[in-house]
């Protein structure tokens, strides 16, 4: 049952923080204690076992089935010495989050009906077949097929959290089809792999393998549970789809950085404490810029595994959360007004050799090299602008994208001043310039200072979806709650088709009798010019840039649902297929699951809305309403007719507002149920999304705006719902 609001303020008052008992360890001494990485696996695994597996890993090649056998032997002794009694295998379904289904380890020796024993069998850890029926697939597994399988991912260590081994894993159907966000993914990491270092080797032979990598910024919102239980809209959707403005939120930019407060401290110290244990090499914890708002950031890792940290992370914060009497949020827009929560994709690409690519060198080589990534990057960018946004888009990040106080949606690039001086350069060079590739790239490039100019890149510009941050890209428009692969499997794949074509085109043109540098130097000249557009170091929030995105021709598209269709235009379904990452049924399936969770989140949001309406809101206001009436007739009854409508003036007023309030909200409620039945009768996934976009959703800012007027005339006693004033501010 639902609590009252005053109940709930109280108890959330009342509240002191929760104790935490520190380990008594330094974090370096239990980091990595609950999983079974190289440091376990050298105690459990023969060294030719533990080679086969490192060199399966790093040649992305299948494990013989005897060597899994030996891994999974290993891997129960070491899970069971930790109290572990079940396992389960760890996937990353099309929905929020993970599943897993845990079975224990126990199994008769012989015969059923006789003495168990703890088996766990190279088959087991290899392979799975979870009833898998109602995981979404978009009609890739009809019934005849309808299992799934789950594989073991090696380049993931398995660990455990309570009594269970979880094993990553990824899920595909019968017939081989994706059926998660990590399939695509090692396919997208492993052609990024090979495109980049066929790209570096024109620059130095030695590298043999480039690395993904991937440093996420966790953003997030606590509230206490109590006032969260007080709220229906927060439980049931992970937003509020009513409440005022509180008077004070973040005019005073007073929370960005500001001291945490005691609850949420302890809170973030017990994180940090999980974190290290399985190996998350947690390092910045702050307040972010809205109150409750907070942030917390790992060093940066190889992308899958960043990735698996990171859905991790989100599990235990939840539960740790519960534990210090906070819910946590990690809805892209919870609150309206406030900044909203978003999850930098901080990403770049290294080389088996120690190079950062987007870090410039020390030599003129090397900076041609950075030059190269940066560029290719941008084309890479520009070419698939719409397809990015598309990867990041889901009914919650589109209150955070486009919304008044953030990025819009639209993907650009912010380079800053240096690198853009350096692009400039390059552009304007001619092509007979008779200069040595020393000379461009020491004076007139300039390139060779960038290192010690860099330090001091403050202009940061906070406002572009992606951005150059001195040894990275920061792809800022990725969600708070969104699992991270869906964005970096889009990106890598774009970086690697882009790599793919340059590479090609410096054969040509090195075939053609032209040499290295110079066939590098007149490829990146051209790709700067057509890249040009995607380039923009402006207030990224202000209007003037959406008309001006659009005359570049940059995808301005504000509908999801349309948002989703770059996926299967025949560019995307070139760029997927040809690096083998995706097939065009694969790209279709998933747009469909894309339509039909859009559709359910704005439907679920729809019904509470309506409910609360009508059974919270209008009930508490007529009653109001009727305090009102009732003081009418009693002045009525003390003074004359011309003395009492003097009096009941205000109240006369207050009266017919909130009946024009409540005929509002009644209006609207019925024809968003009507929109909505006219909604469900549709067959199509995508056209019923945009059904919803357009005929529904847009009745939610009409309703909100006649609640959040009654907010503040209806009696603050009488008010159903904790406010924004209660809900947003931890003390
Ligand atoms: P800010 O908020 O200033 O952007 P943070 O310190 O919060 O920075 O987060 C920056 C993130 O970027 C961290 O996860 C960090 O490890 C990561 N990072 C730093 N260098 C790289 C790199 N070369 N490649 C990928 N991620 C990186
Ligand atoms: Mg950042």
């Amino acid at each position: 049952m639902s609590k009252l609001r005053f109940e709930a303020v109280v108890e959330a008052s009342k509240r002191l923080p929760i104790a935490v008992q520190a380990p008594k360890k330094q974090p370096s001494e239990y980091y990595g204690k609950l999983v079974f990485n190289r440091k376990q696996m050298a105690k459990y695994l023969s060294k030719e076992t533990i080679k086969v597996v490192i060199d399966a890993i790093d040649e992305g090649v299948t494990l013989p089935r005897e060597i899994a056998e030996h891994v999974a032997a290993g891997m129960k002794m070491w899970a069971m010495e930790m109290g572990a009694s079940h396992y389960t295998h760890w996937f990353q379904p099309l929905t929020d989050g993970t599943a897993e289904k845990h079975d224990s380890f126990i199994d008769y020796v012989d015969a059923p009906g006789g003495d168990i024993i703890e088996k766990f069998s190279g088959k087991l850890l290899a392979q799975q077949e979870p009833d898998a029926s109602s995981f979404p697939s978009g009609g890739i597994r009809n019934t005849f097929e309808a299992r799934g399988y789950t594989a073991w991912d090696p380049s993931s260590p398995a660990f455990i959290v309570d009594d269970t081994l979880c094993i990553p894993t990824v899920f595909i159907s019968y017939t081989g089809e994706a059926l998660d966000y990590k399939t695509p993914l090692l396919k997208a990491l492993s052609a990024v792999d090979k495109a980049a270092v066929d790209v570096c080797r024109l620059f130095d032979e030695k590298v043999n393998k480039v690395y993904s990598y991937l440093g996420w910024e966790q953003e997030y919102f606590l509230v206490d549970q109590a006032l969260y239980d007080a709220r229906p809209d927060l439980n049931l959707t992970g937003r509020t789809l009513m409440g005022h403005e509180s008077a004070k939120n973040q005019q005073l930019e007073d929370h960005y950085f500001g001291s945490i407060p005691p609850r949420v401290a302890a809170f973030m110290r017990e994180i940090e404490f999980e974190a290290y244990k399985y190996g998350i090499p947690l390092k910045t914890r702050h307040n972010e810029v809205a109150p409750n708002q907070f942030e917390l950031a790992p060093v940066f890792g190889e992308t899958n595994l960043s990735i698996d940290q990171n859905l991790l992370i989100m599990s235990l914060m939840h539960r740790l959360a519960s534990k210090h009497h906070f819910k946590l949020l990690l809805h892209e827009k919870p609150f309206a007004g406030v900044n909203g929560s978003g999850k930098h994709n901080n990403w770049s690409l290294g080389t088996d050799t120690g190079v950062g690519l987007f870090t410039p060198g020390k030599t003129a080589n090397e900076n041609l090299q950075f030059i190269t990534f940066v560029v290719n990057t941008l084309m890479a960018v520009y070419k698939n602008n719409g397809l990015l946004k598309a990867s990041i888009m889901s009914a919650q990040n589109a209150h955070r994208l486009g919304a008044n106080e953030a990025p819009p949606a639209i993907i650009s690039v912010f380079l800053g001043s240096q690198i853009s001086a350096v692009l400039d350069k390059i552009e304007e060079s001619s092509e007979d310039d008779d200069i040595t590739v020393d000379e461009l790239q020491k004076m007139k490039l300039g390139v060779a200072h960038i290192p010690e100019v860099l330090i001091d890149n403050t202009d940061r510009n906070r406002t572009s979806p992606f951005a150059f941050t001195g040894n990275r890209f920061e792809f800022r428009a990725v969600g708070s709650s969104a699992n991270c692969s869906s964005a970096m499997t889009t990106l890598n794949a774009s970086v690697a088709m882009q790599l793919i074509e340059f590479k090609k085109e410096i054969d040509q043109k090195m075939k053609a009798g032209m040499k290295k540098e110079q066939a590098i130097y007149d490829t990146l000249r051209l790709y700067i010019k057509e890249c040009k557009v995607i380039r923009f170091d402006g207030n990224g929030y202000s209007d003037e840039w959406k008309e001006e995105a659009g005359k570049r021709g940059l995808n301005c598209e504000t509908s999801v649902p349309l948002i989703f269709d770059t996926y299967i235009s025949p560019q995307s379904v070139k760029l997927f297929e040809s690096i083998g990452v995706l097939s065009e049924r694969e790209l279709h399936a998933r747009n469909e699951v894309k339509w039909e969770t859009y559709t359910k989140k704005i439907q679920i949001e729809a019904r509470v809305l309506g409910d609360l309406s009508i059974n919270h809101i209008i009930p508490v206001a007529t009653q109001y309403q009727t305090v009102l009436l009732d003081n009418v007739y009693k002045l009525r009854g003390i003074f004359d007719e011309k003395q009492a409508d003097e009096l009941n003036k205000d109240d006369i007023t207050l009266i017919v507002d909130i009946a024009k309030h409540i005929s509002g909200i009644k209006t609207n409620v019925d024809a968003m149920v009507e929109a909505r039945k006219v909604a469900n009768k549709i067959e199509s996934e995508r056209e019923k999304a945009i059904e919803y976009h357009d005929k529904v959703f847009p009745y939610f800012e009409i309703i909100r705006y006649h609640i959040d007027k009654l907010e503040l005339i209806v009696d603050n006693q009488m008010w159903p719902l904790p406010k924004y004033r209660e809900l947003l501010f931890i003390s």
